[in-house]
């Protein structure tokens, strides 16, 4: 576990099609301050945990909250990254002041959402104003892409629809990394040679996470032709190696294991009493249920319900979307005892995974 993730505000000024957890202008609730710096404080005590990351929704509608919240978590001596989809870089000179003043204020990485459904509400201009800005100031360069594609397959190379992204956005003749491939990369380097590396970084690369379009939030109604389903017997059986180890609280104090789709079931959120984060998030990492997805993934486990007689659409876009569909019909008590027989069954050496 090394990162943790603070879900200011679940508002966003824009509302893509694909959001996976149902942004908008009409969303409302906002952590508060002071409650977001309680967390930061509990965090703080958590030694395997070095990031906190400040996501949404859209964090920048609250800049000056979002500022001293940097501040807060880099007193308490933890790494600050923030996701945004950039509305406030319109202009290069724009784009610079925000960064330096939250380069100022501690933030160590600063991440843009970048897909075609923002191009929706927002102009394509703010990538490039970003990037240079980036640059310039001391940052990383750092785009988060969905694109579509077939989740299922295994993630042999970029896609041709992020090329044709990257492109479109002017950023197709930077140095794009795979930004999984740069942090293992960086983590084999020797403290000196980590420093330059990430010097050429900030100078040359375009760090790039990306992620195939999953049928969750306002996905799965806006853009269901466009997602690639596929019937369970088909889908490969996926570790998810975050379930549980990331975290993540919204802006009503609710404890997920990982960020979209739990989010979207509230009403599936782990139990985290005020001034008991830490023990809360150590009693969630170890519940049955969030062991066998990280274990064997989330088909197995829905296998198991399947045992237990729940039923499922016959189609799902990837394990997200797995995860999803099993929240959505049952309880985590629920998730936990089936759990238990995949575990239990793994210990006799059979299998409980229904026929299907
Ligand atoms: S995808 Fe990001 S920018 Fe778009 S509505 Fe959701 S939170 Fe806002
Ligand atoms: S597979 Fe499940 S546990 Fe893992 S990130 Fe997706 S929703 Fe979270």
């Amino acid at each position: 576990m090394s990162t943790a993730v603070l879900l200011y505000t679940m508002r966003c000024n824009i509302a893509c099609a694909h959001c996976s957890v149902h942004s908008g202008p009409g969303r409302r609730g906002e952590m508060d301050l002071e409650r977001a710096r309680a967390y930061v404080d509990q965090l703080a005590a958590m030694p395997e945990i070095r990031f906190i990351d400040i996501s949404g929704g859209e964090p920048m509608l609250h800049p000056q909250e979002v500022t001293a919240l940097i501040e807060h978590i880099k007193r308490r001596g933890k790494s600050v990254r923030l996701t945004t989809n950039g509305f406030w870089a319109a202009t290069p000179r724009r784009a610079e002041e925000m960064l330096r003043h939250l380069k100022a204020a501690g933030l160590d990485a600063v991440g843009l959402s970048l897909d075609k459904w923002h191009l929706d509400y927002l102009p394509a201009s703010i990538a490039r104003n970003y990037v240079d800005a980036a640059r310039v100031v001391g940052f990383a360069p750092l785009v988060s892409c969905v694109v579509r594609g077939d989740c299922a397959d295994p993630r042999a190379g970029a896609p041709e629809d992020l090329r044709v992204l990257l492109d479109f956005y002017g950023l197709g003749e930077e140095r794009a990394t795979d930004l999984n491939d740069w942090g293992r990369y960086m983590d084999s380097l020797a403290p000196e040679a980590r420093a330059e590396f990430l010097a050429e970084t900030i100078r040359e690369r375009l760090l790039v996470n990306w992620q195939y379009l999953t049928g969750e939030g306002r996905a799965a109604e806006k853009l269901h032709k466009e997602v690639v389903w596929r019937p369970l017997s088909a889908t490969p059986e996926e570790r998810c190696s975050v379930a549980g180890r990331m975290p993540t609280v919204d802006q009503d104090g609710r404890l997920f294991p990982c960020c979209a789709p739990w989010v979207n079931h509230p009403e599936r959120a782990y139990a985290a009493p005020p001034g008991r984060l830490g023990q809360a998030i150590h009693e969630m990492e170890a519940r049955p249920a969030l062991r066998v997805i990280r274990q064997w993934g989330p088909k197995r486990l829905m296998l198991a319900l399947i045992a237990r007689g729940h039923s499922f659409p016959r189609d799902n876009s990837g394990i997200c979307n797995l995860c999803g569909q099993m929240l959505a019909t049952a309880d985590l008590e629920e998730l936990d005892r089936a759990a238990e027989d995949v575990l239990r069954a793994q210990t006799a050496g059979r299998e409980v995974m229904a026929e299907i």
